[in-house]
């Protein structure tokens, strides 16, 4: 019997018949913790951090891990540890960067709607940057830091209108899209910024969108974004850093992104093409950091045969790994150990009460009931997008060390659901 070739996971592999992440057979992690469970590879997100410092030696570079994509504390830890800030997105990321022992200066704050509230809180902690994404954002953020005597650090997000060509959903950097400034009108938010006395100007951001696969929308976004570069700092404002944003896809299903290092050798020869090589660089990577670094193991309940379709009932649903509801993502689905015999083709799906709950369509699979799964890829966006619908507690988190597999997160029960609600009298 040969086993299905893991796509992208050097840190998962048979062995024995039995699927391993790392030194640790999965199966034993499934038994002592029950399922369904996030298993993660700490190697794995090293060596996936590892290429891109390859790709940015001797460079003036920090890489702010985009957390997001798995906001668990230990995973933090792993990065901070590793030297890495943080791209953060609501006051709630910032509070999960300090508990983990982030450094604040090497925090940036993206997103649309950051609330005066959450900019007080990252001014008073320090962070190093505001990514500003409009002009109205300016000037509460010129307001509130005034407000509490700061000056905060910003980079407005521009829109280079390039298209990513990714899933819609997960397309940021277009025209009609929310996010950023508009080219055309990036000068005259710069040129508000700079008159602003609560703030300071130290860079430019942008970010196109996400699981993007080829190299050519980040070569054109960065001609576009160093012509903006050229025009602000002709008109008189000096950005300190230029930030590349996040996006790099991962392999799924065969998918053949640019390797981090590779992209930046390319990214890079145009930086110094055109005179920006000396310049402090930021990227905001979540996805290509930590997605196949991780695998969800679920247990087989029940399965279904029918004239038309077949299910596999397992015990892991949307609200565990939302990917496939929200967005037809494909994650690869293999056994723990796999069967000898006939394969037939399921729909894996969970117990949650929604035709949309489907984790993989028309999979050739040999199994029985009570055998166990892993649900591959599931690093990013799975665990930090999990919900409680269906009253479902969140899965128990485990990351492995070499032959070490350690809990850093026990499963969620009904009491954790309800702590927080209030019956009537
Ligand atoms: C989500 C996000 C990222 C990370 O995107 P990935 O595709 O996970 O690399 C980076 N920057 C911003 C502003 C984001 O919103």
């Amino acid at each position: 019997m040969t086993p299905m070739p893991l796509p992208g996971q050097p840190h998962v592999h048979f062995a024995d018949g039995a699927l391993h992440v790392e030194g640790v057979r999965v199966a034993d992690l499934a038994q002592q913790h029950g399922t369904p469970l996030f298993v993660y590879s700490k190697a794995s997100m090293l060596a996936a951090l590892a290429a891109y410092q390859r790709g940015f030696a001797g460079r003036n570079a920090q890489i702010c891990y985009a957390m997001k994509a798995n906001s668990s504390l230990a995973v933090l830890q792993v990065f901070a540890q590793a030297g890495c800030g943080f791209d953060i997105v609501s006051g709630g990321e910032l509070e999960r960067v300090l508990a983990a022992g982030g450094t604040p200066a090497r925090i940036i704050f993206s997103g649309v709607g950051k609330t005066r509230a959450e900019m007080q809180r990252a001014l008073q902690a320090g962070i190093g940057c505001f990514n500003v994404e409009s002009e109205a954002e300016l000037e509460v953020l010129n307001a509130v830091a005034l407000a509490g005597g700061h000056v905060a650090p910003v980079s407005i997000r521009v829109n280079p209108n390039v298209d990513p060509k990714t899933h819609p959903y997960i397309s940021t950097g277009l025209k009609g899209n929310k996010f950023g400034v508009a080219h055309e009108d990036a000068l005259r938010s710069y040129q508000r910024a700079a008159s602003l006395a609560g703030l300071r100007v130290v860079g430019i951001d942008c970010h196109i969108g996400s699981q993007i696969t080829e190299e050519t929308p980040y070569l054109d976004a960065m001609d576009r974004v160093l012509d903006l570069v050229a025009q602000i700092e002709a008109a008189g404002i000096p950005l300190k850093h230029i930030d590349f944003g996040g996006g790099l896809g991962i392999d799924y299903q065969g998918d053949t992104p640019p390797a981090a290092d590779a992209l930046w050798h390319k990214l890079l020869a145009k930086l110094d093409a055109r005179g920006y090589g000396q310049r402090q660089l930021m990227i905001e990577p979540g996805r290509s950091l930590v997605g196949n670094a991780g695998l969800c193991v679920t247990e087989v309940l029940y399965l279904k045969p029918g004239e038309h379709k077949s299910f596999c009932i397992v015990d892991a649903a949307m609200n565990d790994l939302p990917r496939p509801a929200m967005y037809q993502a494909f994650h690869q689905i293999v056994p723990l150990s796999p069967r000898d015999g006939a394969t037939a083709s399921y729909d894996v799906v969970g117990p949650v009460c929604e035709s949309g709950d489907w984790i993989g369509r028309e999979r050739a699979l040999a199994v029985q009931a009570g055998d166990l799964l892993a649900v591959l890829s599931a690093g990013a966006y799975c665990m930090s997008m999990a919900s409680n619908y269906n009253t479902r507690g969140r899965p128990a988190e485990v990351l492995v060390d070499g032959a070490q597999a350690r809990l850093i997160r026990r499963r969620e029960d009904a009491q954790d659901q309800m702590r927080g609600e209030l019956l009537l009298d």
